[in-house]
């Protein structure tokens, strides 16, 4: 559902910072600010700055910083439109979401039903468990065997499927629950339906005449599946038979509450505690997360079964940027699982690898030693996801050539989805595990970032549920640092004047002179100024999301308008929200925040030499490098034609670099 872009406006004007922010944190009075202990790391003393008349909020000891939104869903987790939403409540304003058609309302209610019943299943499965003599004796049994303590079985609230045919859909019905949802969460299997009988085990149906369904759990242990907010959506069961004949576990198919793909076990339970540690152990299954929990480490997910998605990495990354995969000892698997490596590193976050003992599983393993055992096992064997891969394939190629150079493609791959600065320190870990020179392998990993970073720009990421919001959300930081910049400093310095001061109107001379030959004095605004200034050199920013700021201000400096700081830290592109914030909140411009945008004289003296010593410096910045391009060439002997050619623009390049650091002397020394 799109939230209009109106409401999205009204919603903005209506949060104030400091409202949103004291319903988590306590708030006291410092100048014109509000300051607070973080709530988004362990602070003593307070680093947390709240600036109502920005709009903003900033701590100075772990850096976030945003607006009300960008607090709202940090601190909920929750999604750009979700956060929307909750400070619409907040504040009472409606919103209309594009009206829902009959089918659209259906699927709801449909949701909502499916939702009902998965609950009343876990209750009853629990009520079994604890309650029923067959439940006590065999479930309940089979746990403690297993070594389950009975709180954890409380909190990660498994229960038991009593082994008869139509126990749990014959209870259902008679709770007054239907029959077609049901059968819809697959609790019950309904053989009025072709494909259900094919897909079901032959060897455990034979139906009496008078039954046409069977429950899909019976005589099984069930671990209810929940959802981020910790409602039941899904469940596995593992039989207690111990003939191969039956699946181990068996899972609840897709249905509208549950796509495996964007689904996590564990990830209600852990969530708290990923976001406390920053980082999130992967692990292969139910029994692993549950150990780990019963060992005291909490933030740990399953991915159940299936190969690890992109929807289950984006649902790790709201929490964390780390993820460490934790592989079984004798995991036939692990080669399979590189996948997930990349897929983790594309979606730019950063990935270790723990392999345990032959024959061992995090189950296992923690079931063996003490808690502290085990977090020191994990802490010493984290490895890199470079090391690892390396380790792995060189083993497996052996001393065959033709293989390694496979294994070498193999790892540069990898390496080319990060940053040339990400890949720095990994790449000579590789050059060394590897046996190959340290600059063959940049240039091959060069190689491929590119084709790869010019094919991502070809096919466009694909647009996800609500396309106007939530696509903004995708561009990644580090996807768009990728591109090394030069520049970076001097851009930077640039967008930081404009942002904070592109609205002062300052006074310089024009092009034209009046009657006694002196210059016009003009007013303009330092955006205006700032952007004349580079216009004049044709210099565009390389950095994306400087330019995207920069290219907005042209855009409204065309429309007559100039727009403020808020234009940018309330952008719904989060990216440019984050960075403009850090842009306006920094200490340096603090220190003039009760300022605001009044400049005496002296004032404005200085900030006319810091904006013309922003504009030359990156000026000169770029003739440096144009510079060092031109001498490249030169090293290279072309055609004497050329050559001279080449000599000459060098020769002009330096007059003006010459001329710009004496320009930026003077300032520096003004
Ligand atoms: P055992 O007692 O024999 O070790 P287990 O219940 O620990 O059995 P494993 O075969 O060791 O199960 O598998 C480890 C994990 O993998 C389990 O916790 C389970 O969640 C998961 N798993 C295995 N098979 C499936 C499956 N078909 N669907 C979903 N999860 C599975
Ligand atoms: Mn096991």
């Amino acid at each position: 559902m799109i939230i209009h872009k109106e409401d999205i406006d009204k919603i903005f004007d209506a949060a104030r910072i400091e409202e949103v922010v004291a319903d988590y944190v306590t708030l006291k009075k410092r100048g014109v600010n509000l300051i607070g202990l973080c709530p988004f790391h362990d602070e003593k003393t307070p680093s947390f700055y709240v600036s109502p008349a920005k709009g903003i909020y900033k701590c100075f000891g772990c850096g976030k910083g945003g607006n009300p939104v960008n607090f709202v869903m940090e601190k909920e987790q929750m999604s750009y439109p979700e956060a929307l939403r909750h400070l619409a409540r907040k504040y009472n304003i409606e919103i209309v979401e594009a009206e829902e058609t009959p089918e659209q309302k259906q699927s709801n209610n449909d949701r909502e039903s499916l939702f009902i019943v998965s609950s009343f299943a876990q209750k009853h499965f629990s009520e079994n468990l604890y309650n029923s003599d067959e439940g006590k004796s065999i479930g309940l049994g089979y746990f403690k065997e297993r070594g389950f303590r009975e709180d954890i079985v409380q909190k990660f609230q498994l229960g038991y499927s009593i082994n008869k045919r139509t126990e749990f859909t014959d209870a259902a019905l008679a709770g007054g629950y239907k029959f077609e949802y049901l059968v819809k969460s697959g609790l019950t299997i309904d053989f009025n339906k072709e494909e259900e009988k094919t897909t079901e085990e032959p060897t455990t149906i034979n139906h009496p005449a008078e039954k046409k369904y069977v429950d899909r759990f019976s005589g099984r242990v069930m671990f209810p599946v929940h959802n981020i907010g910790g409602r039941v959506i899904a469940f596995g069961g593992r039989t207690l038979r111990t003939d191969k004949k039956v699946a181990k576990y068996i899972n609840s198919p897709e249905m509208e509450i549950y796509h495996k793909s964007d689904v996590l076990y564990g990830i209600y339970f852990a969530k708290k505690e990923i976001i406390h540690q920053d980082n999130c152990f992967l692990v292969e299954g139910y029994t692993d997360v549950i150990s780990m929990h019963q060992s005291g480490i909490e933030n740990v997910v399953a991915s159940s079964g299936t190969s690890l998605t992109v929807g289950q990495i984006k649902l790790i990354r709201r929490f964390s940027n780390n993820i460490t995969i934790l592989y079984d000892g004798d995991n036939a698997g692990i080669k399979a699982s590189f996948r997930g490596i990349d897929l983790i590193l594309e979606e730019g976050m950063n990935v270790k690898v723990l392999l345990f003992p032959d024959g061992e599983d995090p189950d296992s393993y923690s079931k063996r030693v003490s808690s502290e055992e085990l977090k020191t096992f994990i802490k010493e064997n984290s490895k890199s996801f470079v090391q690892f891969k390396t380790k792995i394939l060189t083993t497996e190629a052996g001393n065959d050539p033709i293989k390694r150079t496979e294994v070498i493609n193999e790892i540069a791959d990898t390496l080319s989805i990060l940053s040339a600065i990400q890949r720095e320190p990994f790449v000579k870990i590789c050059s060394q595990e590897l046996n190959i020179d340290e600059q063959t392998l940049i240039n091959l990993v060069n190689k491929k970032h590119r084709t790869r970073f010019e094919k991502r720009k070809i096919e466009p990421n694909p647009t996800t549920e609500t396309p106007s919001i939530e696509t903004n959300e995708d561009i990644n930081v580090d996807d768009l640092r990728d591109l090394i910049n030069p520049c970076e400093h001097q851009e930077r310095d640039i967008i930081r004047l404009l942002i904070n001061y592109g609205t002062n109107i300052m006074q310089v001379d024009s092009d034209d002179a009046d009657e006694d030959g002196k210059p016009i004095q003009i007013d303009i605004s330092v955006a205006g100024l700032i952007i004349h200034e580079l216009q004049h050199d044709n210099i565009e920013f390389e950095n994306i999301l400087y330019k995207a700021i920069y290219d907005e201000y042209v855009v409204q400096l065309e429309k007559e308008n100039v727009p403020d700081y808020t234009f940018f830290t309330n952008h719904e592109n989060i990216e440019i929200c984050k960075l403009t914030v850090d842009l306006v909140s920094s200490p340096y411009t603090l220190s003039n925040w009760e300022q605001k945008s009044i400049f005496i004289t002296k004032e404005e003296d200085i900030l006319k030499s810091a904006l013309h010593k922003a504009v030359y410096a990156l000026k000169s910045r770029r003739i440096e490098m144009m510079i060092t391009d031109i001498q490249k060439q030169l090293k290279e002997n072309p055609p004497e034609e050329e050559t001279m050619t080449l000599i000459q623009t060098q020769h002009s390049l330096l007059e003006a670099k010459k001329t710009f650091n004496l320009l930026l002397g003077r300032i520096v020394v003004k």
